[in-house]
């Protein structure tokens, strides 16, 4: 029998995130209940409580400098009171004091503890996207893909899908043409290169897939799979017949494989340039 005296355990109370991690990976309109907000407190005015935010280092992405760096709030006196404070946060990348970010938040209360949300952040909220990937789809596109990745952060399935189908439809040819010269790199006859030229200005998607289809080299399968199919797949759904939540995935699946094959392109390229240096100082040793 169960000893009556013994207690069940009592569940742990999530640990709650400090206002840095908050800052550095929460989304816009998602209310949190953080710890570590307020720097220094100050004496009690007018029977409430007061004190400074904090505004800690950051470990954010830096454009600029290409990966993570320490970004610094410019201001440590922003003053809390006992009520909703409505608050603006500007950072700067300590390393190469380009890169700006900004935070508009709401934080209610002054304890060190409460509940925050961010109104908004610019550069908007997510995860970087690779300067490769706007290479592949032409960088005049680049705005219209940071809309897609923006709606897709949101949920916000149908506007996903269209912002990214938008893309391929109108940049398959850019995209053959990047597959292309990863072929040529690697040595494809004129034949298959004109494939690729032919293919090029084809307007029927499945047409210039068909006509390239044994001229892709096989380190840009992705997972054995023609990326081309697969995008000509997630495309060939009618947008209308789809709840937003298909769209959504289909979105995610078109942005992950034009990452992929991004990173597939530019590492070909690297290799088969690496490759060449390699062989061509091998030819030009001298035999002593
Ligand atoms: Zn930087």
């Amino acid at each position: 029998m169960d000893n009556p005296a013994e207690k069940p355990p009592q569940k742990a109370a999530p640990k709650l995130r400090t206002f840095a991690q908050f800052l550095e990976t929460s989304p816009p309109d998602v209310a949190e209940e953080v710890c570590e907000r307020v720097s220094r407190a100050t004496p009690i005015r007018l029977g409430g409580e007061a004190a400074y935010l904090s505004t800690p280092d950051l470990q954010l992405h830096c454009e600029q400098c290409g990966g993570v760096r320490t970004f610094e709030c410019s201001d440590d006196s922003i003053y809390l009171v006992e009520a909703l404070n409505y608050k603006y946060l500007r950072y700067e990348c300590r390393n190469c004091r380009k890169t700006e970010k900004k935070f508009a938040v709401v934080i209610k209360g002054a304890s060190g503890t409460g509940p925050v949300q961010k109104l908004g952040e610019l550069p908007p909220f997510g995860p970087p996207t690779p300067p490769r990937v706007f290479k592949l789809i032409g960088e005049e596109y680049r705005e219209l893909f940071l809309q897609g990745r923006r709606a897709e952060n949101k949920g916000l399935g149908i506007g996903a899908y269209a912002y990214y189908r938008r893309i391929v439809e109108h940049q398959k040819g850019q995209i053959i043409e990047e597959i292309g010269k990863v072929a040529k790199k690697l040595g494809a006859t004129p034949e298959v290169m004109k494939t690729f030229t032919d293919a090029r200005s084809e307007t029927q998607f499945a047409t210039a897939i068909e006509k390239i289809k044994k001229g892709i080299p096989e380190s840009l399968l992705i997972d054995g799979h023609n990326p081309l199919t697969l995008l000509h797949t997630a495309l060939s759904e009618g947008l209308h017949e789809l709840t937003d939540q298909e769209c959504l995935t289909l979105a995610t699946s078109i942005r992950v494989v034009l990452t992929e094959l991004a990173d597939r392109i530019s590492t070909a390229l690297k290799e088969a340039a690496t490759l060449k240096s390699a062989v061509g100082r091998l030819l030009n040793r001298k035999l002593t």
